[in-house]
């Protein structure tokens, strides 16, 4: 980096006092650049989005909302909050946003909080289905404080399985609908669910904390217009600091607003705020769009090319950041492949397939994503190249090609740097 002010990101302040600690972030920035990043719910955060998240905003205590906080001091980063959510409203066509949420689950629990009592119903995508733990599961609040009810992909086409999703809901008159998840390579039919939630009075979540990038680069339709409220990371395909967001209608505005704080957070996280603002400028430009664009045109070349080393793309391919890889076909459990392309320096998780014979720790597929390498300025040809690596990495079981795909890496890497090198 260039010159930063000495009351910012300082470096050599951090190697002064804690050189451990100082060492663990140069460590971490060498491993993001020698290896290749598949984890389809990672990116590379921009230095301007890091710049914010490093600053003094982090020291200010600013409980409440702009203009109407509990305590003093707070109309500087009133001015951040307030440029914050004007931009969320403008790039996403939204009528309110609240940027307070400290993560992606921490804006869902919001949602509950906002529109359900213990023991009510909510009908969500299945877990095991490309769900959310925070979509009803039992190990999480969601499963245990409310009665869950999950649709899932039909075996057919190992899409959202929407006769089910309308019958579970005419059958449980759920409070809630959620859509979106984790493991979801299609588009979301968003027109589907509303429909449905109004069938049956309820309201509509969409959880869009892995494709809201997407939408914000306008490469695939919006959930906006459909839902009562759009919940998300702001890290994910949309390249912010780590942390949540919603957006919502009008009507729900102040009852979300009281759910995210005082119910269910205390002081917001200032300078995470302002990040959040800084990467919502930054994904209002066109480079951003065009950027959007080539994580789904590399996503679906990706899996193209790993359909041709015989592993099969979960419902035939992808429309997003991600594609549901099957293994079966190849013999290999999505653990080996995970800890086998570990070796190689490829990045990427073991992931249940719809209808896996193998238990959740174990899994039958990987899941793979575009947005960071991406940001790193790849292109379909690469994504070629990355399959094929993926491809002998898998088939490894001696560890005997694990030097090869890993120098290939590095060299792949090497054109393409995540952050700066020294
Ligand atoms: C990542 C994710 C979340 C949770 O985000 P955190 O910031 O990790 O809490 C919630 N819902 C979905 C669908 C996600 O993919």
């Amino acid at each position: 980096m260039t010159s930063v002010p000495s009351w910012g990101p300082d470096f050599a302040a951090l190697e002064a006092v804690d050189p451990d600690i100082a060492r663990i972030l140069l460590e971490e920035r060498d491993r993001l650049n020698n290896g290749l990043q598949l984890i389809a719910s990672e990116n590379f955060t921009s230095p301007a989005v890091l710049a914010a998240l490093g600053s003094t905003l982090s020291n200010k205590y600013a409980e409440g909302y702009p203009g109407r906080r509990y305590y003093g001091g707070c109309e500087v980063v009133d001015e951040a909050e307030n440029l914050g959510i004007e931009r969320a409203k403008a790039l996403f066509g939204a009528d309110h946003a609240n940027l307070q949420p400290h993560s992606g689950a921490s804006a869902n629990i919001a949602v509950y909080g906002a529109f359900m009592k213990p023991g009510e119903t909510v009908l969500a995508m299945s877990l095991p289905h490309g769900g959310h733990l925070t979509h009803g599961t039992k190990v999480s609040f969601s499963g245990k404080w409310f009665n869950a009810v999950h649709y899932g992909v039909s075996p057919k086409t190992e899409d959202i399985d929407y006769d089910q999703m309308r019958d579970l809901a005419h059958e449980h008159r759920p409070k809630m609908i959620i859509c979106g998840g984790s493991a979801i390579p299609r588009l979301i039919d968003f027109a589907a669910f509303r429909a449905v939630a109004d069938e049956v009075g309820a309201i509509l979540m969409v959880d869009a904390a892995h494709f809201i990038g997407l939408v914000a680069g306008r490469a695939i339709p919006s959930p906006v217009p459909y839902a009562d409220v759009v919940t998300f990371t702001t890290h994910k395909v949309l390249r912010g600091p780590r942390g949540g967001m919603l957006v919502c209608k009008a009507e729900h505005a102040a009852a979300l607003d009281k759910a995210v704080f005082p119910m269910m957070q205390g002081g917001p996280l200032m300078h995470a705020v302002a990040a959040k603002a800084v990467a919502l400028k930054e994904a209002a430009t066109p480079a951003y769009q065009t950027y959007a664009r080539q994580v789904v045109l590399n996503a679906q070349a990706l899996a193209e090319g790993l359909a041709a080393e015989g592993m099969r793309p979960v419902s035939g391919g992808t429309d997003t950041h991600l594609a549901l890889i099957d293994l079966q076909g190849v013999g290999v459990t999505g653990a080996d492949a995970e800890a086998r392309c570990d070796v190689a320096r490829i990045t990427l998780n073991k992931n249940s397939i719809p209808f896996d014979p193998q238990p959740p720790s174990v899994g039958s597929g990987i899941r793979v994503g575009t947005p960071a390498v991406t940001t790193q300025g790849m292109t379909e040809p690469d994504m070629k190249e990355i399959a094929g690596l993926i491809g002998r990495a898998v088939r490894d079981a001696d560890g005997s090609a694990a030097a090869d795909v890993r120098a290939a890496v590095g060299v792949m890497v090497g054109a393409h740097p995540a952050y700066p090198r020294p």
